[in-house]
């Protein structure tokens, strides 16, 4: 018997697997570890499937995490947050605003749940992840070791983490624990959020964000998509200054005094690709980071498709850009991504 992912994968890819387990607590991770230790099989966790690409039917056990579970306490200064790994992202960032636990709110309807939150380092509208994670609670396939690793030791980057990385498949976050300031400070710099013309409060900003991203970004309720397909690539000034003599309009932010972070959705739009379409997919004509499932999407038309925009970004603006989501293969997530070039 095979069993189909199309629901579970916000991409909608009708991907089959022949084993898959919904995890709700520890203990059933415990006995999944063991069991899948003796019979040498291959795992693979997934939340909500919006940040990976199935491009073939997968040949190990999917874990789907439904830990659930959160819990709050606070000091003077800070709320302490704990959250198990199934939690619905989003839930928890509208459950903490209507605690008055304010700081979550850009990073509002990203529609994952808190344990890839870590793996990817989620980030919006200036904020991330790592800005309120205090601690990950991981545990580790191969013993079923339990381990509490800091901020520090998750080595946070731009949409990326020491399990993006390095420990993808050898590890399961169980839990995420955030620490929240009380001192809130909005953070508005980022996609016209300083031009909001009432009242700066937390609600206002979850709601101006709720509603650009409304506007922004496709449902994949109704229409398949992962969000942002390509990370926005990270250029020194020298570059920045090259690339502002050929192109004065490109959109960059800051990063650091000698870093911007260059608009991908800017360079792809200018390659002239908005709206394209390649067969079973498309890149988003609203915009140009996301590529949608027309419908019945296969792998071969991603593969082509991507290339394609590698390919033009590169001879344009002598760009590689990264993708921002994980290609998963029959074997689990391809790291070599030797069919991109
Ligand atoms: C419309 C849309 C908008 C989006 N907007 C944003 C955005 O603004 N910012 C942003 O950063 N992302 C965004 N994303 C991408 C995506 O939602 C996030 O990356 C999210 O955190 C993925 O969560 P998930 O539960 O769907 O993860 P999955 O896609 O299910 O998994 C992602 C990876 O994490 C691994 N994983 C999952 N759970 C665990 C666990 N418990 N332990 C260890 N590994 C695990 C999986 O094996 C996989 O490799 C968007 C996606 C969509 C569809």
């Amino acid at each position: 018997m095979t069993i189909s992912l199309k629901l579970i994968n916000t991409f909608g890819l009708n991907i089959k697997t022949k084993f898959l387990t919904v995890i709700n607590t520890e203990y059933d991770l415990f006995k999944l570890c063991k069991y899948s230790k003796k019979n040498n099989y291959r795992l693979l966790i997934l939340g909500n499937g919006s940040n990976v690409v199935f491009l073939e039917n997968y040949h190990g056990i999917i874990l789907l995490d439904r830990i659930y579970g959160i819990s709050f306490r606070e000091d003077k200064f800070f709320w302490y947050i704990h959250a198990n790994s199934g939690e619905i992202w989003s839930k928890l960032v509208y459950k903490c605003l209507k605690l008055n636990i304010f700081g979550l709110e850009n990073l509002a309807m990203i529609p994952g749940r808190v344990g890839a939150s870590v793996v990817q380092n989620i980030g919006a509208y200036g904020k991330e992840l790592k800005d309120f994670c205090n601690y990950v609670d991981i545990i580790y396939f191969n013993n079923g070791c339990k381990i509490r690793l800091t901020n520090n030791d998750c080595k946070f980057g731009y949409r990326s983490s020491i399990f993006k990385r390095y420990l993808l498949s050898k590890c399961y976050i169980v839990s995420l624990g955030l620490k929240v300031s009380k001192f809130w400070t909005p953070r508005l710099y980022f996609n016209n959020l300083n031009k909001l013309n009432y009242l700066i409060t937390p609600k206002n900003i979850y709601d101006a964000i709720c509603k650009i991203r409304k506007y922004k970004l496709p449902d994949y309720r109704f229409v398949g998509n992962v969000g942002s397909f390509f990370k926005n690539p990270i250029v020194n000034l020298n570059k920045l200054i090259e690339l502002k003599n050929y192109f004065p309009n490109i959109i960059y932010y800051n990063l650091d005094k000698n870093k911007v972070i260059i608009s991908a959705a800017w360079l792809i739009k200018y390659c002239g690709l908005q709206g394209y379409k390649f067969g079973t997919v498309s890149v988003y004509n609203k915009n140009s980071l996301i590529l949608i499932n027309n419908g019945y999407a296969n792998s071969k038309d991603i593969i082509k498709l991507v290339n394609f925009i590698l390919k033009k970004v590169k001879s344009y603006f002598s760009i590689l850009l990264e993708l921002e989501v994980c290609l998963i293969n029959k074997y689990g997530i391809i790291r070599d991504l030797k069919i991109l070039r």
